[in-house]
C-alpha cells in the first residue's frame, strides 16, 4: 500500500461527515490536486464519545461508495502503541505509531554501542542538499541522540511487527510520531532517528517531528513562523537524504500533526514543498465538530438551542473537559461569554464567534477551544444531538465542506 504524495487527515468525532468532508477532497481534483482522505481518530476521542473503531471504517467505507469515490482511501488508528492497538487492526489500514513516551528512556547499553559504532562514518561534516551549512556531527552528538531515541524507534518496530503479523506487511500505511515531545528535533537528531527507523526495519512512509511553537487545538499557531519554516525545511531536506541513504520508502514524508487551522504557518509550508518537490500528510482535529455547531446555530431553532446548551454545559465542566488536552490548548477564562451573554445571542453572532475567521471582530478563539473539547456534553445528550446533526444537515455539510475546502486544501496546495 502506497500513500500518495498528498493526504490529508480529517477527525470526525460523530462519524456524521464523511460524505461532507470527501466532498472538499474531490472539489480539490476538480482543481487537478490530487489528495488521499485519511480518517483519522486516536482512541481517547474514542474513549470519550464512546464510538467504536469499526465506526470509523463503515463511516469512510459509506462516504466513499455515496460519492463514488475510486481513489485510494484510509482510516487511521491515530496514536497507538502496544496497549491499544489491538482493536484498531481489524478496522485501520493506516496506523500512527507513537511513541513519543519512549523517547528519553535509556536502551540497552550494547544496542546503543553498536548502532552508535555503526553510524561512524557520519561523524564530521555532512552536507545535505538544501540545508545552506553542513552538519557538524561529533561521536559523542551520535551517542547522545542514541541514547534519547534508540528505545522509541525500538518500540515503534515492536509496534510495527505485531500489527504486521496481524495484517500482513504490505497492507497498511506506516506513521511514525513523535510530535507529542516537549522540545522539537535538530536536523542531525531526525537523521539518526531515520537511520533508527531503518535499521528496525519500519517502512515509514510518513514521519511526524515536533516543532517549534504550539499548536493548539482548532486555532492559529502560535511562534516564531520564520523558525517554524527554517524547521521543516531542513527536515523535508533530511526526510529526502534519508531515503537514499536508509533505503526508507521512497515516498515517505513529512506529516504535520497540526492540531487543525494552523493557518500563518500554511504559506511557509507550500513554499517548502514545492522548493523540494516534496509531498505532505497534514493531519487535522475534530474541528469539523465545531462545523457541526456552526451549522446547528445557523439553523436556528432547535439547533441553535442545542449548540448554546453545549457551551453553557462547557462553561460550567471546563477542568474536566480540559484536563485530557491541556497541553493543548491555550484558553483565557476572563474572555469567554457568559450564560448570560450567550442567551441574547443569535444564530448568526454564536457561529461568528466560532468560526475562524480572525478577521471577524465576533471571532473568539477562547470559547472556540473550549467548544473544540465540549464534544463529550453533545455525546452525553445521545441521540438528541445526532438526531440535530440529521435534521440539519444540508446547512451543517456545507459549512463542513466550506471549512476543509476554502480554509485549508485552497491555501496549502492551491491558492
Ligand atoms: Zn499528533
Amino acid at each position: 500500500m502506497i500513500l500518495e504524495k498528498y493526504s490529508f487527515g480529517i477527525g470526525d468525532r460523530f462519524s456524521h461527515q464523511g460524505k461532507a468532508q470527501l466532498a472538499a477532497i474531490i472539489k480539490a481534483k476538480q482543481q487537478g490536486i490530487n489528495i488521499t482522505p485519511v480518517w483519522n481518530k486516536s482512541n481517547r476521542e474514542h474513549t470519550i464519545i464512546g464510538t467504536t473503531h469499526a465506526d470509523t471504517r463503515k463511516e469512510a467505507d459509506e462516504a466513499v461508495k455515496a460519492c463514488k469515490w475510486n481513489e485510494p482511501y484510509f482510516v487511521d488508528a491515530d496514536h497507538i502503541g502496544l496497549g491499544n492497538v489491538d482493536k484498531f487492526i481489524e478496522y485501520s489500514d493506516f496506523f500512527t505509531l507513537d511513541v513519543a513516551d519512549f523517547i528519553g528512556e535509556p536502551a540497552d547499553s550494547a544496542k546503543v554501542k553498536e548502532f552508535v559504532q555503526k553510524h561512524k562514518k557520519y561523524i564530521g561534516s555532512l552536507s545535505i542538499d538544501g540545508i545552506d551549512a553542513p552538519l557538524e556531527i561529533t561521536e559523542e552528538q551520535i551517542r547522545q541522540i542514541t541514547n534519547k531515541t534508540l528505545l522509541a524507534a525500538q518500540q515503534a518496530g515492536e509496534i510495527y511487527r505485531h500489527i504486521a503479523a496481524a495484517k500482513g506487511d504490505n497492507n497498511f500505511i506506516t506513521e511514525v510520531s513523535m510530535d507529542e515531545t516537549d522540545l522539537p528535533q535538530t536536523p542531525i537528531e531526525m537523521l539518526f532517528i531515520l537511520a533508527a527507523v531503518s535499521a528496525e526495519g519500519i517502512p515509514a512512509q510518513t514521519i511526524a517531528p515536533k516543532f517549534t511553537g504550539r499548536f493548539n487545538k482548532g486555532v492559529d499557531y502560535v511562534g516564531d513562523i520564520a523558525q517554524f519554516a527554517r524547521e521543516f525545511e531542513e527536515d523535508l531536506a533530511v526526510v529526502a537524504f534519508a531515503v537514499k541513504e536508509f533505503g526508507l520508502p521512497e515516498n515517505l514524508k513529512l506529516s504535520i500533526h497540526s492540531g487543525s487551522d494552523k493557518f500563518s504557518i500554511y504559506k511557509p509550508m507550500k513554499e517548502a514543498m514545492k522548493k523540494f518537490d516534496a509531498g505532505l500528510h497534514i493531519k487535522t482535529a475534530g474541528t469539523t465538530w465545531l462545523e457541526e455547531l456552526i451549522g446547528l446555530a445557523m439553523a436556528g431553532g432547535d439547533g441553535l438551542v442545542i449548540a448554546k446548551e453545549v457551551y453553557t454545559r462547557a462553561l460550567t465542566r471546563m477542568d474536566e473537559l480540559c484536563g485530557p488536552y491541556a497541553t493543548v490548548i491555550d484558553i483565557d477564562s476572563a474572555k469567554l461569554p457568559s450564560v448570560q451573554e450567550i442567551d441574547k445571542w443569535d444564530g448568526q453572532q454564536f457561529a461568528a464567534a466560532l468560526r475562524h475567521d480572525q478577521s471577524c471582530p465576533g471571532f473568539n478563539p477562547n470559547l472556540r477551544q473550549l467548544l473544540h473539547v465540549g464534544y463529550k456534553i453533545a455525546a452525553e445528550t445521545g441521540t438528541r444531538f445526532t438526531d440535530a446533526l440529521d435534521k440539519y444537515e444540508q446547512t451543517i455539510a456545507a459549512n463542513v465542506t466550506e471549512n476543509i475546502y476554502d480554509r485549508h486544501i485552497k491555501p496549502l496546495f492551491l491558492d
